[in-house]
């Protein structure tokens, strides 16, 4: 459901678009069969406010913010502002919603995880994911997989230097690289989608649904990952491994 108060075109436009996304984002999480999650009562609410000033004013969020999702409220709200809205946050903010409801996630659920799947939602991120990291490859840039999935990203800062160690290089090293927190979030953005899309892409939406019920049912990463990968991953090495593996496999 669509709640706004000026352009009308807008917002049947984000109609359109929202119920394309939902298709989407559940096939790729692996829930074609439960499509009717979201019918009558519990359909998502998107609320679109004339402005950003307006948009602000009522959401309480800060001034970088263009818009959030509300998970305990089922409602995304942001402002009329065209396609960024459209193809980036739309699509991202579902994606959180659509994940934690049906995976059925009860508390916290890991930040790389979630930010991972959100972004792969967003069609510019996924399309370009690839290619960006490969870049961050060559440059020494990655950071291990250990230090992504372990990282609290609300404690990064903008100018604080951060010491994280890299992914393991041809010669299995590792150094410890130091970047500035803003550095550290980017890369750790791109990270985070690079493993999602990795993992389904690579291994089916089937076993992405597995590993996500296991750690919903409280099990630890390694377990979910041995679990819904048994015959190629069954560590936090064995996953860095076999992404770098396929990252490294194509130009
Ligand atoms: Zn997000």
């Amino acid at each position: 459901m669509v709640y706004f108060t000026q352009d009308k075109e807008f917002a049947q436009e984000v109609l359109n678009k929202a119920e394309a996304y939902y298709v989407q984002i559940a096939s790729d999480l692996g829930y074609p069969r439960y499509s009717a999650f979201w019918t009558w009562e519990h359909r998502v609410k998107i609320y679109i406010y004339p402005d950003r000033q307006t948009y602000q004013k009522v959401s309480n969020q800060p001034g970088w913010s263009e818009g959030m999702a509300d998970y305990r409220n089922k409602r995304i709200i942001s402002y009329a502002h065209g396609e960024g809205f459209l193809d980036t946050l739309l699509p991202h903010e579902m994606a959180h919603l659509i994940f934690r409801d049906f995976v059925g996630f009860k508390g916290e659920v890991a930040t790389w995880l979630d930010e991972g799947v959100a972004q792969w939602a967003e069609p510019l991120k996924r399309e370009r994911v690839k290619v960006v990291s490969q870049y961050l490859l060559k440059n020494g840039r990655f950071f291990s997989v250990a230090d992504v999935v372990n990282l609290d990203i609300r404690k990064v800062s903008g100018n604080n230097r951060v010491a994280i160690h890299s992914i393991r290089d041809q010669d299995g090293k590792r150094t410890l690289l130091s970047l500035n927190g803003k550095e550290v979030v980017d890369i750790f953005y791109v990270e985070a989608v690079s493993l999602v899309g990795f993992l389904i892409a690579h291994y089916g939406a089937d076993s992405f649904t597995e590993f996500c019920r296991q750690l919903r049912d409280g099990k630890s990463l390694e377990e979910a990952l041995s679990f819904a990968y048994s015959t190629r991953i069954s560590s936090v090495e064995d996953l860095e491994s076999e992404w770098l593996r396929y990252l490294r496999s194509e130009n």
